[in-house]
């Protein structure tokens, strides 16, 4: 390791840690170092340890959750193992918007209570609270997982990322700490436009980071776009790509461009980093010693390799429990051993959220994104797509049109893709625009159906 790379990791890192009171950290990525090798049967052990104090915690300080057992006939005492908390209804967002206030632990020092939010990108914005320690083991947990990928502390970084809220400040203090701490070079994904991509190439190349981490979508876009240019892109050791789904043929595209190989993770707000893979990419590894994931289909706990909506229960964060919330995607299990020897359990695949999801004439569920991209796109006349749901088996197709845009054939196209996919009895329409409507958090929105939460709810 470089001489710097190791004074940023051994000295100036942790110094800025002691400055912010946040040392902790440390501590947890030591422990999380270790416990990631344990048996399977060991982390669940260490599961139900925290689980069980999570609950006694929860029933003896945040109303919310006492009215909640209490309906539910249910008391901490009775837990057994991992899967009796069952006996408890998930936690919806909407619960959390209107009793959030009544899940902070009210004997948590309000001056240890870190708020935090939720982009409102798939729908209204949820409020939360974590406690300082929460925070901590939080960057630890990431940063184990960028480890995963041959990404260290003060290794040079590039990031595509839109959330506004994770961009560096400006200012000469923030821009020397960040060029001292070795923070990441950043590409806004909330405004690709080609000029900054050209920027972004050059600059790669000039700075020459060891790890590109990205929204998939934008670096797919970024790929694309050096592909057509037949630019020659930086070569970085490795791309972590995260909170949108990546496909196979992402996957192949950005391995072929970039020349490296891809590390996807799955994460979110509410609880950060959820999973990610390791070197033998067979699966998404769960941050299991601080998450309780669950995966429920209406017929209950899902097998392994059958898709169903993510549950999770933070073990770590007393300040506000979320216990069984509904995160809002769906994802399938893995089944075996990982070869990388960690007993963290694997998720096979994360596909995506609930409302990316069309629902078919016969109540099948297709992927939205997966129809934009890999079946209407690839018709080039098509143009840019997006794909509205407000009734199953029926999707509305809003296109910016291509040069070679003919209406009736390329109206035959959608209405047999749609077929295709939705199921015989199902039907389209579109509707020809000039602009395509953008995300304002830098994601890109290919396909939103108000069908599919409420098809999964009904259903469960
Ligand atoms: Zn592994």
């Amino acid at each position: 390791m470089p001489l710097y790379q190791r004074i940023v990791r051994d000295v100036l890192t942790p110094l800025a840690l002691w400055r912010r009171g946040e040392t902790a950290q440390l501590r947890f990525e030591r422990e999380f170092e270790r416990t990631q090798f344990l048996p399977p049967e060991e982390i669940r052990r260490l599961q139900l340890a925290r689980l069980r104090s999570l609950l006694f915690h929860a029933s003896d300080n945040c109303p919310f959750y006492q009215r909640r057992f209490e309906q539910a006939g249910f008391a901490p005492g009775l837990l057994r193992n991992l899967e009796d908390l069952r006996a408890l209804p998930p936690l919806e967002k909407r619960d959390i918007q209107e009793h959030g206030a009544d899940m902070v632990a009210r004997n948590w020092p309000r001056s240890d209570l870190i708020r935090n939010q939720t982009g409102g990108s798939t729908g209204t914005p949820v409020t939360f609270f974590l406690s300082g320690a929460r925070k901590c083991s939080r960057a630890a947990a990431t940063l184990r997982h960028n480890r995963w990928a041959g990404w260290e502390v003060g290794d040079k970084a590039a990031v595509i990322w839109g959330a506004p809220q994770d961009r560096p400040a400006d200012g000469w203090r923030s821009r020397f700490r960040n060029a001292l701490l070795r923070e990441p070079m950043w590409l806004d994904a909330g405004c690709l436009t080609e000029e900054r991509m050209v920027e972004f190439h050059h600059a790669l190349h000039r700075v020459r980071p060891h790890i590109i981490q990205a929204y998939a979508r934008a670096v797919v876009m970024f790929a694309r776009f050096l592909q057509a240019r037949g630019l020659t892109a930086y070569q970085p050791h490795s791309i972590v790509t995260s909170a949108e789904i990546l496909e196979k043929e992402d996957r192949d595209l950005l391995e072929q461009v970039f020349r490296c190989p891809v590390y996807n993770r799955y994460g979110c707000r509410e609880v950060s980093v959820v999973a990610s893979e390791c070197s033998a990419h067979a699966g998404l590894h769960v941050m299991a010693e601080g998450l309780y994931l669950e995966i429920e289909t209406p017929n209950g706990p899902a097998a392994p390799g059958e898709m169903g909506a993510v549950l999770v229960t933070d073990l770590l964060n007393g300040a506000m429990p979320l216990i069984r919330y509904r995160i809002g995607d769906m994802a399938a299990w893995a089944d075996g051993p990982c070869p990388c020897g960690r007993g963290l359990p694997r998720l096979e695949r994360v596909a995506g959220r609930v409302t990316d999801f069309l629902v078919g004439a016969d109540g099948r569920l297709v992927s939205g994104v997966f129809l934009a991209t890999y079946v209407v796109a690839q018709r080039p006349s098509l143009g840019q797509v997006q794909i509205r749901q407000h009734t199953a088996g029926a999707v509305v197709y809003r296109i910016r049109p291509g040069r070679d845009f003919d209406p009736i054939a390329d109206g035959e196209y959608l209405r047999e893709a749609t077929r295709r996919r939705l199921g015989a009895g199902a039907v389209c329409e579109w509707e020809a625009v000039d602009e395509m409507p953008a995300e304002a958090s830098g994601k890109f929105l290919f396909s939103r159906s108000t069908v599919a939460p409420r098809f999964l709810a009904a259903q469960a």
